[in-house]
C-alpha cells in the first residue's frame, strides 16, 4: 500500500485540527497535530519555571523533556510528556501563548523536526501546522493552506474556549489571535507562509460540513483517492 502525506498549514483558528481530524478519519490516515507538540514543549518550560520567550530558559529544558504521541482506540492523538498524558492541559489558553513563544526558537524547531518527519515516513498522514508544506514535508502529495478572516477565527476560538469553561472576552481572544498571526508570520525560523504549490481553502463563510466537503473535493481532485 502506498503512503500518502497531506500537509495542512494556516493561521490559528482556521479549523485545521477539526477538519484534518475528520478528513483523516474518512481517509484512514493518521492525523498529526504538530501544534500540540509545540504546546507540550511550552507547557514543560512553564512548569519548570522558565520564561518561554527566553532561549536560555528553553534550550536546557530540551535535555530533560521526553515527548511522545500515542493514538488511542478513538484514533485521537494524545501527548505524553515525561510519562504524563497532558492532552487536556495543552489546550489551556495560556499554553497557546507559551507555544507561540517557544516556536520561533531554531533549536526547538530542529529538535522537533525529526519526530514529525518520522511520523510521515511510517504512516499515511494528514499533518497540520504552520510550516508543514514549506519545511517539514516539502514533498507532501498535497498541500492545503487553510485560512479564514481574523474575526471569524476569533469567533470560533471564543466559542471553543467557552465550551471548555474558559471565559475570556471576545476582544481579548481576537487580539491574541492577531498577535499570534503576526508572530507566526514574521519570525525568522520557518514562518507561516503559503507554500507555492499549496491549494488555498478559505473557510470564512463556510460551516464545518461545507469546509469538510471543500477539502474532500480538493483531495479527490488532486490525489484521486
Ligand atoms: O496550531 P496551534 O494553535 O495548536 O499551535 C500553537 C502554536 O505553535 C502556534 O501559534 C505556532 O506558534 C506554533 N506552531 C508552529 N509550527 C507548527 C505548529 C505550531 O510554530 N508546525
Amino acid at each position: 500500500m502506498s503512503i500518502y502525506s497531506i500537509a495542512i498549514d494556516g493561521p490559528s483558528g482556521a479549523g485545521k485540527s477539526t477538519l484534518a481530524k475528520a478528513l483523516a478519519a474518512r481517509l484512514g490516515f493518521l492525523y498529526v497535530d504538530t501544534g500540540a507538540i509545540y504546546r507540550t514543549v511550552g507547557l514543560y518550560v512553564a512548569r519548570q519555571g522558565g520564561d518561554c520567550s527566553k532561549e536560555e530558559d528553553v534550550l536546557p529544558c530540551l535535555k530533560t523533556i521526553d515527548i511522545s504521541m500515542e493514538y488511542g482506540e478513538d484514533g485521537l492523538q494524545h501527548m505524553i510528556l515525561n510519562g504524563e498524558d497532558v492532552t487536556a492541559d495543552i489546550r489551556k489558553n495560556e499554553v497557546s501563548r507559551y507555544a507561540s513563544q517557544v516556536s520561533p526558537i531554531p533549536g526547538v524547531r530542529a529538535f522537533l523536526l525529526d519526530m514529525q518527519r518520522a511520523m510521515a515516513r511510517e504512516n499515511s498522514v494528514i499533518m497540520d501546522g504552520r510550516d508543514i508544506g514549506t519545511v517539514v514535508l516539502p514533498d507532501a502529495d498535497l498541500k492545503i493552506f487553510l485560512t479564514a478572516s481574523v474575526e471569524e477565527r476569533a469567533r470560533r476560538r471564543h466559542k471553543e474556549l467557552l465550551e471548555k469553561g474558559q471565559e475570556i472576552p471576545f476582544e481579548t481572544v481576537k487580539e491574541e489571535i492577531a498577535q499570534r498571526d503576526y508572530a507566526d508570520t514574521h519570525r525568522a525560523a520557518a514562518p507561516l507562509k503559503q507554500a507555492e504549490d499549496a491549494v488555498v481553502a478559505d473557510t470564512s463563510s463556510l460551516n464545518l460540513e461545507e469546509s469538510l466537503e471543500l477539502l474532500q473535493t480538493i483531495v479527490k481532485e488532486r490525489l484521486k483517492l
